[in-house]
């Protein structure tokens, strides 16, 4: 299962943690939601990976701990999208289709 690219439509914003949008539905620590708008990660899909860390060429993403969901304990969270140039590799690589990129979501302000 890959992330919804339309989560904006199926999905409400729960607020943010760590200074990323929270799309729910959330219920820690099993269910986190998607994170961030204009770079998005569906975090109950992301396996900690790592490939868009290592390639994004401007650093959005960093780690964050989440202890005891059950896909991994780290997930890679778009901190920085506002950074984002569109490049798309963090799509292309990641393993799991956990990550969406869209130059007409604005993201927060
Ligand atoms: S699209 Fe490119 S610049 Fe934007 S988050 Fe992904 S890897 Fe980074």
């Amino acid at each position: 299962m890959a992330i919804d690219p339309n989560f904006e439509e199926n999905r409400d914003q729960e607020g943010q943690e760590h200074d990323v949008d929270v799309w729910g539905p959330t219920d820690p620590p099993e269910e986190l939601g998607i994170r961030g708008t204009h770079v998005a990660v569906d975090f109950d899909i992301c396996i900690a990976d790592g490939a868009c860390l290592e390639d994004c060429p401007v650093d959005v993403f960093e780690w964050v701990d989440t202890p005891d969901h059950p896909e991994s304990e780290i997930k890679a969270n778009p901190t920085q999208e506002d950074q984002c140039i569109d490049c798309m590799l963090c799509v292309d690589v990641c393993p799991v289709d956990a990550v969406d990129v869209d130059p007409g979501r604005a993201g927060r302000i």
